[in-house]
């Protein structure tokens, strides 16, 4: 079976489609993967670490019948706080799955038929905590093997019930214990799948295994646990809540600067906006002092130089450019390092033009260029009281202050 195109190349199929009785009280309640966790239902926690893995090219989950509204509840939840708004576009439509876990999971494969990826990847949707190291592990031993396994060693000591109900210790160094994702080529899988439909199989490595491919073990994590128990939901929201939101961890801070002269001219431009005055700033671009001291707040949180590094004064396609440019590089480049934008703080300082009226207009601008919600966007403006070459209004200087957040790599 031939891939279609190399966006489809990999897949991964999260399975939401079982009902947890053990977690679940009453069954009218919902079922375990939409339990919400850390401000989020269950399910968007695996759901994030595919959808945000670069070498993932769509994801699609297995769901109930009457699982529908819960799911769209889900994902609606998930769009309000993953505001990178890309990883919607590697979201498949659900699609309803059967009795069993193998109905499921076929169901899922069949539905990818219509353009088939080389390689799937089959996860439990009740392991909330899978990271990208587990994720990549897992491709990296597809690439010569057809099945794929995370296995983990047991700990505790093991024992086993004799015929009689007697407990008897049993080595545990022989046993493993089996996690998800496990990862198969899409054709040898589907196959197996559609042979072996009535024997039952706890899961699809067993299946690959009954129907003859090689199944590669690699090294799980005790992390990656599957919601069972109410206590694992705890353990769970424990591990997840510091990380649900932006918070602290990770975030870096990055400070800028820069003044520019006046000259003759009509308008000064200022955090974007164009502001009528006797003069205008001068310099290489358009000279916005604001843009360019938030441009090397930006770069300095994620240590990647300054402006005039990106932008060199001696390049002409400079010249008059205007400097959204230079934030929206700025931007680009935290992104390729691994941080969104999340707050941005700019104290414009000169005697005139009066900042106050266009303030808003230039929160509007910042917002826009960096993707922020306006009220992460702080802009200010002092004068340093007559004093100096600003306060001899010879020119506007500007201090900026930025905040970034670990974001996803796609
Ligand atoms: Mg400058």
């Amino acid at each position: 079976m031939a891939s279609l195109s190399p966006p489809f190349k990999r897949v991964a199929l999260i399975l939401a489609a079982g009902y947890g009785k053990r977690v679940v009280s009453a069954e009218r309640s919902p079922p375990k993967q939409y339990k919400e966790i850390a401000g989020l239902p269950l399910l968007c926690f695996p759901l994030r670490s595919f959808l945000f893995h670069k070498e993932i090219h769509r994801v699609r989950v297995i769901i109930r019948p009457q699982d529908q509204f819960l799911y769209q509840n889900a994902i609606d939840k998930a769009r309000n706080v993953w505001t990178n708004f890309k990883w919607q576009k590697y979201l498949m439509d659900p699609v309803i799955g059967g009795e069993r876990r193998q109905d499921s999971v076929r169901a899922g494969l069949e539905s990818l038929l219509s353009s088939p990826p080389d390689q799937v990847l089959i996860h439990d949707g009740v392991r909330p905590i899978i990271t990208h190291e587990e994720i990549n592990a897992c491709i990296e031993a597809l690439s010569d093997s057809p099945a794929v396994i995370p296995v983990l060693p047991l700990t505790d000591a093991l024992k086993q019930y004799d015929d009689s109900g007697r407990l008897h210790h049993s080595p545990r160094e022989s046993y493993r214990l089996a996690l998800t994702p496990q990862g198969f080529d899409f054709t040898a899988i589907l196959r197996a799948h559609r042979t072996f439909t009535r024997e039952n199989f706890p899961d699809d490595a067993t299946l690959a295994e009954r129907a003859g491919l090689q199944v590669k073990a690699i090294s799980g994590k005790p992390s990656n646990f599957k919601v069972t128990y109410a206590e694992d939901l705890l353990r769970a929201q424990s591990i997840l809540a510091p990380h649900s939101s932006p918070g602290t961890s990770g975030m870096r801070i990055g400070w800028g600067y820069d003044v520019h002269p006046f000259i003759a001219g009509k308008n000064v431009r200022l955090c974007g906006v164009d502001i009528p005055h006797g003069k205008r700033l001068t310099g290489i671009s358009d000279a916005d002092v604001g843009l360019h001291a938030l441009t090397d707040a930006i770069l300095g949180a994620i240590a990647a130089g300054d402006i005039g590094e990106h932008f060199p004064p001696t390049d002409p396609r400079w010249y008059e450019a205007d400097s959204s440019v230079f934030l929206t590089h700025a931007a680009e480049l935290a992104r390729h390092a691994g941080f969104c934008v999340h707050h941005v703080d700019v104290t414009l300082i000169c005697e005139s033009p009066k900042i106050a009226p266009h303030r808003l207009a230039m929160r509007q601008c910042v917002a826009h260029i960096l993707a922020l919600e306006i009220d992460n966007v702080s802009i200010k403006s002092t004068t340093t009281e007559g004093l100096g070459f600003l306060g001899r209004e010879e020119g506007i200087a500007a201090h900026a202050i930025a905040s970034l957040s670990p974001c996803d790599m796609r």
